[in-house]
C-alpha cells in the first residue's frame, strides 16, 4: 500500500493524468515539474497522496535538490520512476538550429538518463523497483518535419533497451510506453515550432503548410491522457511487466507497417496521409 513513485513532467497532460490516476490506485505520488504553481493544484487531488516537487530535469542541481527532498519525505526508497518530462522541437532537419536540437535532447534524453542515475541506486539497494520511460510511436517511425523530436524518442528506445538488459537478474524492471497521438497541449507546442519555418523564403513552405494542417487535427481528436496513465499503472503493478506498451493499441498497425513494409512503401503512405508528396 502507498508505494512511493516519482512522475516527472506532472504539471500538465500525461504526467498530470498519471499522477492523479496512480494516487487514486493507492500509490504515493511525487509529482515533479518546473512550474510549481501548476503542480500546487494537484495537492488537493488524488486522495491527498500527491506531493508536488519542483524539478528541472536539465539542471543537475535541481535534480539533486528534488531527489533529496523526496528521500526525506518518502522515508525510504522509491518504488517507481516514471520518466515522462518532455518537449517537442519540430521543423525541417536542414533548418532547425543546433541549439534547438540540443534543447530537445537535453530534456528528452539526457534529462531522462540523469533522473535514472539519480534514482536507480536506491532501487538497486532495495532490489526492487520499476522504471517506466515515456517514449513515443515517433521513437519507431518519424513523420517529415518531426526529426528532432523523433530522433530524441529513438534515443529513448535505445536507452531503455540497454538499461533493461543491464538490470537482468535484479528485482528491477524497465518498461517503455509508446503513446501515439494523445489529447494534450503538446500538439500546440509542435505547431508553434513548425510555424517558425514557414517563411516566404523556405523551400519547405508548401509541404510544411500541408503537414501542419494535417497535424493540427490530430491531438484535439486523439485519445485522452488516461490511456497512458493506465499503461503506466500496468507496468508498475504487473508481475511480469511488458518491455513495451503501445497506446492506444490502434497505433500497433502503424508500427507493423514500419516493420514489415519496404521504406519506399512507407514513404508513399506518409506522403499520402500528410500531404507531403
Ligand atoms: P505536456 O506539454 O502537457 O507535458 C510535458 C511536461 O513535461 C510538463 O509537465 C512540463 O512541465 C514537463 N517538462 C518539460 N520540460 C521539463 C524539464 N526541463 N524539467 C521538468 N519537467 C519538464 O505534454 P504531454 O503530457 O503530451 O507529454 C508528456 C510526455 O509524453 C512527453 O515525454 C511526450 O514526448 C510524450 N508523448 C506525448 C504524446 C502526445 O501526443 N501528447 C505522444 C507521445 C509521447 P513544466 O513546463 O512545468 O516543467
Amino acid at each position: 500500500m502507498f508505494k512511493p513513485v516519482l512522475v516527472t513532467g506532472a504539471s500538465s497532460g500525461i504526467g498530470e493524468a498519471t499522477a492523479v490516476y496512480l494516487a487514486h490506485k493507492g500509490f504515493r505520488v511525487f509529482a515533479a515539474a518546473r512550474r510549481a504553481a501548476a503542480l500546487e493544484t494537484l495537492s488537493g487531488m488524488g486522495a491527498g497522496r500527491i506531493h508536488p516537487v519542483t524539478l528541472d530535469v536539465t539542471d543537475e542541481a535541481s535534480i539533486a535538490e528534488a531527489t533529496a527532498t523526496i528521500a526525506e519525505e518518502a522515508g525510504g526508497p522509491l518504488y517507481g520512476l516514471v520518466n515522462n518530462a518532455g518537449v517537442a522541437v519540430a521543423g525541417p532537419v536542414e533548418q532547425v538550429p543546433g541549439e534547438e536540437w540540443r534543447r530537445q535532447f537535453e530534456t528528452n534524453v539526457i534529462g531522462l538518463v540523469q533522473m535514472t542515475q539519480a534514482i536507480l541506486p536506491q532501487m538497486r539497494a532495495a532490489n526492487q523497483g520499476r522504471i517506466i520511460n515515456i517514449g513515443s510511436v515517433a521513437g519507431r517511425i518519424v513523420a517529415p518535419f518531426m526529426g528532432p523530436y523523433g530522433a530524441s524518442k529513438h534515443a529513448v528506445e535505445g536507452v531503455t533497451d540497454a538499461l533493461r538488459r543491464e538490470l537482468v537478474g535484479t528485482g528491477l524492471r524497465v518498461s517503455l510506453i509508446r503513446p501515439g497521438f494523445i489529447n494534450t497541449h503538446f500538439g500546440e507546442q509542435e505547431q508553434d515550432s513548425l510555424a517558425r519555418y514557414m517563411g516566404e523564403d523556405s523551400p519547405y513552405r508548401d509541404h510544411l503548410h500541408k503537414f501542419a494542417k494535417w497535424h493540427e487535427r490530430k491531438h484535439p481528436s486523439a485519445a485522452p491522457a488516461t490511456v497512458v496513465a493506465e499503461a503506466v499503472h500496468k507496468a508498475l503493478t504487473a508481475a511480469r511487466p511488458h518491455s513495451r506498451y503501445t497506446v492506444p493499441s490502434s497505433f500497433l498497425g502503424f508500427l507493423a507497417l514500419r516493420n514489415l513494409m519496404p521504406s519506399a512503401v512507407v514513404d508513399r503512405v506518409f506522403g499520402r496521409i500528410t500531404g507531403v508528396e
